[in-house]
């Protein structure tokens, strides 16, 4: 059985449609299916909408979360509150196209745990919103070394991979990055971005940012060896001077107290360095990732394979 996850914000005009449309492609392509529509805290009738939805069609359930936690949050609810063999995470408002659930359902039963969606085209965004995204998802990609390039959210996951990702202890979460760090077979299917069937955009620029900064910081800890890379650049740079003028090499305005203040300086910026150091060593710490995932294990005395959790597969 197939869940399928749809964090939904602010979207009454999206569920009823949303449900029927998904639904309709799933029947159509003979899966079981359970719809998950979470509420993401939404101030508008989307509730009222989720409830009609389960009336229309006992196969769509609904999660309300207390007030709005964010996508993140909505996303491992979903994941928490399924009961598939594997699982689907959707936008509400179909921008991801439901007809290619089917494909990355049929990749699954193929032996695919993690199946990404990734844009083949991005849909209609800005100039600037298309480069600060790729920006964004450069500097993750080269801190996790995990091939961000236009992933999303709309992805299907097996249901041990699912465990996984929910075992993982932090709070801090960012979706779409952790089912690629925590293995497992993977396929990939492309798709294009939709226009939004009805409503606008649930994101405002203060919650895009936040969202960068949260997830930037959640996978790598550069900005802390800033300090390092400076204090090493200026004591070279005073050294090198230093050299020049004791070799009688006019400096102009550098006389040997500036370079010696610039010594001090680079040796403050290298103490806090290393104190940053221990710093993101502690970061790395605190979040409490499992050291590895065990995807499969061979069990040489009975010679049967196990899943990482322990039962036996075919
Ligand atoms: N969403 C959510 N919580 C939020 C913001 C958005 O659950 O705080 C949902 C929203 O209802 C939609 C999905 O996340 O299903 C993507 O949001 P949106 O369409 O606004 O973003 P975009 O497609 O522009 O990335
Ligand atoms: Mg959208």
């Amino acid at each position: 059985m197939l869940s399928v996850v749809i964090p939904s914000y602010n979207e009454e005009e999206n569920i009823l449609n949303t449900a029927e449309v998904i639904a309709g492609v799933l029947v159509g392509a003979k899966i079981d299916y359970e719809l998950i529509f979470v509420d993401d805290g939404s101030k508008d009738s989307t509730w009222d909408k989720i409830e009609k939805a389960h009336e229309i069609n006992f196969k769509s359930r609904g999660v309300r979360l207390s007030r709005n936690f964010g996508k993140e949050g909505a996303i491992f609810a979903g994941l928490e509150a399924s009961t598939g063999d594997c699982c689907c995470v959707i936008d509400c408002d179909l921008q991801h196209p439901p007809q290619v659930i089917p494909k990355m359902y049929e990749l699954w039963q193929n032996g695919a745990e993690v199946v990404e969606g990734k844009k083949s085209s991005r849909g209609h965004e800005n100039k600037l919103y298309r480069s600060l995204s790729q920006m964004f998802y450069g500097l993750i990609q080269s801190a996790s070394k995990i091939d961000m390039a236009n992933t999303s959210d709309f992805k299907l996951l097996d249901k041990r991979v699912v465990d996984a990702i929910l075992s993982l202890p932090e709070r801090i979460t960012f979706f779409r990055a952790l089912s690629g760090w925590v293995g497992f077979k993977s396929e990939t299917v492309y798709y294009e971005v939709q226009e939004r069937a009805y409503g606008s955009r649930k994101w405002t620029v203060k919650m895009l940012l936040g969202y960068a900064i949260r997830n930037l910081s959640s996978f790598t800890g550069a900005p802390l060896y800033i300090s390092t890379i400076l204090g090493i650049a200026v004591i070279l740079t005073s050294l090198v001077l230093m050299i020049l003028s004791l070799c009688g090499v006019s400096l102009g305005s550098f006389n040997m107290g500036i370079i010696v203040l610039m010594l001090i300086g680079g040796g403050i910026l290298e103490c806090l360095g290393i104190g940053c150091y221990y710093i993101s060593r502690i970061y790395e710490e605190i979040k409490h990732r499992p050291r590895y995932i065990v995807s499969k294990t061979i069990d040489t005395d009975k010679n049967t394979i196990h899943n990482g959790n322990g039962e036996q597969c075919d």
